[in-house]
């Protein structure tokens, strides 16, 4: 089968014939409709994260696709289901593992960012069925970014709901494919006025589209003293950084009103830096988020089945387009997502 690896940091990655694996018992084949290219994919091929143990590797952390095959034991799927795969894959065994938070294990085994080859195939072997979520009538092109770029956002937005009013803001900082479900999903969910921030006139014109309350453009210098306005002097009941550069992050932390939250979602490899008194206000919560649980994606998936959550723009290419890919997300010039498509 065709993949696409990763040989060295800041190198393109090579497209080239791999053996098709088989599973073993208890692992299921999945032939990858979609695989979505997402913007951590860009730090890893530039060695921003240097996260993998081994290389040769097959990038890929957001897919969905056919069961292609079954390892003895498996029940749940059989061939021909479509399915959205789940890829913050754990060890099973550790705290985080055995109480449904694998994406958090100690020692993580995430689909194509671990010893695990990833999506980025004409197949994919996952470790077990409970990483799976059959699809009913969603398309599995639409199905693949939902499984980080919308599922990520999600587990963000619920666990800030307690913060969250009808009568204050939220603030959304990075309009990528995660910052445009983000702001789906807060719509969805808190019903409360959005601040949208960006620093490219189209994605400032996607948050107008997405129903944003106020777009500021983050090349203002004078962002922060307008979120002040806007909020009355009080700030934002919830920040969400879709980015998290050391600029973004002190733009949520200073717009966070007290006893509000700052939730870090981006990992641009800034640094938070909280002073009372200073930048930030008092009992103000910081929380950097990770992705989410295989029940979260389950969450998800049912919001989209239903048509409560839409989808966002997606772009389809080949795999022997992904480097292209990569060089025009780097560059800001996907709309939504662009999704690569190996086994379709
Ligand atoms: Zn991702
Ligand atoms: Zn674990």
């Amino acid at each position: 089968m065709k993949a696409a690896r990763l040989y060295e940091y800041g190198r393109d990655l090579v497209i080239e014939d791999v053996p098709t694996p088989t599973p073993a018992p208890g692992q299921v084949l999945v032939r990858v409709e979609g695989a979505g290219f997402c913007h951590s994919d860009i730090h890893v091929i530039d060695g921003d994260i240097k996260v993998l143990p081994r290389m040769p590797l097959t990038l890929g952390h957001e897919n969905a696709g056919v069961v292609a095959g079954v390892g003895a034991g498996v029940s749940s799927v059989r061939e021909g289901d479509r399915v959205a795969v789940f890829g913050g894959w754990g060890c099973g065994r550790c705290d985080f593992c055995v109480t449904a938070h694998e994406q958090l294990c100690e020692s993580p085994q995430w689909a194509g960012l671990s010893i695990h080859d990833g999506g980025y195939a004409e197949y994919l072997l996952v470790p077990h069925e409970r990483y799976l979520v059959t699809l009913s009538t969603l398309a599995t092109v639409e199905a693949a970014p939902l499984t980080d770029a919308a599922l990520t956002p999600y587990r963000a937005i619920k666990k800030a709901l307690p913060f969250l009013m009808p009568d204050r803001c939220a603030l959304v900082i990075g309009l990528g494919g995660l910052g445009q479900y983000g702001l789906k999903l807060l719509k969805l969910f808190a019903g409360c006025p959005i601040i949208a921030v960006d620093v490219r006139e189209q994605k400032l014109q996607v948050a107008r589209e997405l129903g944003a309350t106020h777009v500021l453009d983050g090349r203002d210098p004078e962002v922060a003293a307008t979120i002040r306005d806007l909020t009355q002097g009080h700030g934002v009941a919830a920040s969400f950084d879709f980015v998290g550069s050391d600029a973004t992050l002190a733009l949520a932390v200073g717009a966070t009103r007290s006893l509000g939250k700052v939730s870090q979602i981006g990992l641009a490899g800034g640094t938070a830096r909280m002073k009372v008194l200073e930048n930030s206000r008092f009992e103000v919560q910081f929380e950097a988020t990770l992705w989410g649980t295989v029940k979260e994606l389950r969450e998800v998936i049912a919001l989209a089945e239903s048509g409560q959550l839409s989808t966002i723009p997606i772009e389809r290419a080949p795999l022997e387009r992904i480097n292209e890919v990569y060089a025009r997300l780097k560059r800001g010039e996907i709309q939504g997502r662009a999704v690569i498509t190996p086994g379709a």
